[in-house]
């Protein structure tokens, strides 16, 4: 999955996330994203440059005239931060200390969840790493070009905003008593 796709997902968890949670938007974004980081730091460097490209950054097709790098250090870092294993003995352990933290606990672990079914094959993931088991996954948006990867981002943008919609009508209890308490406010104003 291309990296704004996970990012409106995350935008989208931000944005039902209760009103009151800091920052949610970008929490849900953020956490999305960040599984992916341990790709931009290691592995597309890595193998762009044992692919011999001018800008050291591997292309999806890199991934195919290279398997090896399935053995190299840099993909088993991001196989970990692509683990649920990994996810559960990281974030879990901070679920109950904070609504921020369980927001990121779940940003980051819709990114693991929409990776597990579009990776195939030998690049399949290892949702239990360092258990060695590859999940075979079902397509491969990872290998996509400009077009399809851009009907993803449109679909998951036109998601969003639905969310974002019904987002003004759909209430956490929490925000329900701001909203009683705001009128309340009014009403004691209008009385006083
Ligand atoms: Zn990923």
């Amino acid at each position: 999955m291309d990296t704004a796709t996970h990012a409106l997902i995350g935008l989208m968890l931000g944005e039902m996330a209760p009103e009151d949670i800091k920052h949610r938007r970008k929490i849900g974004l953020g956490f999305a994203m960040l599984p992916d980081i341990t790709n931009v730091l290691f592995v597309h460097p890595y193998l762009g440059w044992l692919a011999g490209r001018d800008i050291p950054f591997a292309l999806g097709i890199d991934f195919i005239n290279h398997p090896e790098i399935i053995d190299h250090w840099t993909y088993h870092v991001w196989l970990l931060s692509h683990s649920l294993l990994f996810w559960a003995i990281v974030f879990l352990p901070m679920w109950r200390k904070s609504r921020t933290a369980k927001l990121a606990a779940v940003a980051y672990v819709s990114h693991v969840l929409a990776d597990i079914p579009s990776h195939s094959g030998v690049y399949g993931l290892e949702p239990f790493y360092p258990i060695p088991f590859v999940f075979d996954g079902w397509f491969d948006p990872w290998l996509w070009g400009p077009g399809p990867i851009a009907a993803s981002i449109f679909v998951s943008a036109v998601l969003y905003l639905a969310v974002w919609r019904v987002r003004k009508s759909v209430l956490w209890p929490s925000e329900q008593t701001d909203q009683t308490a705001a009128q309340t406010g009014i009403d004691a104003t209008v009385v006083g």
